[in-house]
């Protein structure tokens, strides 16, 4: 069963997701979202299999790491920018800088599924969100909310470290759909960017919801 079964998906989805070429999905998240966007590493055949870009035969991350150790400098947010990268390489990742427009609390796939349907029954409004074939889910939230995180998590009562949960903020970055990871498939939206959800949450209103999802009773965490 795919994520989306899963959990149910909200917000109407846009049709050309499925099959939509990878330079069209770039541009548009410039052009809609404003988001920064940068090319990755891609897949290349290679005696009948796939391999990472990189020329890494264990890559673990095959096709959707940064490709340049200058990746954050090279992100642009222009859509004629973002033609101009892809046309190099229709089929390079498409990743996606965060601390800039906005920053993701990454979960694994259980948690963030669990998690969502508390956050949905809460009525907590959502940002996009988007689910790996890693099994991690990454909700978006407004710039700088990375950084709440750890103290939000301990007011809570948990041990930052004791739970898997990632804030991605500044100098890092998420991997946007339609990437595809290796032959494990690809990105997809879990919740679409789409007009409705183009304000989004502090990272504050999200962490209860994950940090429960993740970690369970919080006393237990602490006297484990
Ligand atoms: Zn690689």
């Amino acid at each position: 069963m795919s994520v989306e079964e899963t959990i149910g998906v909200g917000a109407p989805r846009i049709p050309q997701q499925r099959g939509e070429r990878v330079l069209d999905a770039a541009v548009r998240y410039t052009d809609e979202r404003h988001w920064d966007v940068v090319a990755g590493t891609w897949l290349e055949a290679d005696n009948g299999r796939e391999r990472c870009s990189c020329g890494e035969l264990d890559c673990p991350a095959p096709g959707v790491h940064p490709a340049r150790p200058d990746w954050a400098t090279q992100a642009t947010g222009s859509p004629a920018g973002a033609r101009r990268m892809w046309a190099k390489n229709p089929s390079a990742s498409v990743l996606l800088p965060t601390g800039r427009t906005f920053d993701a609390l990454d979960v694994s796939e259980s948690a963030g599924c669990l998690a969502l349907a508390r956050m949905e029954r809460m009525g907590i409004e959502l940002g996009p969100i988007s689910s790996t074939p890693f099994r991690r889910m990454q909700f978006f939230v407004l710039p700088g909310g990375a950084l709440k995180v750890a103290d939000a998590v301990r007011k809570l009562g948990w041990r930052p470290s004791s739970l898997d949960l990632v804030a991605r903020g500044e100098g890092d970055y998420v991997v946007a759909p339609p990437s595809r990871v290796g032959n494990r498939g690809a990105v997809q939206w879990a919740r679409q960017p789409t007009a409705a959800n183009r304000w989004l949450p502090d990272a504050e209103e999200l962490v209860s919801a994950l940090a429960y999802a993740c970690g369970g009773d919080p006393a237990g965490a602490r006297n484990p």
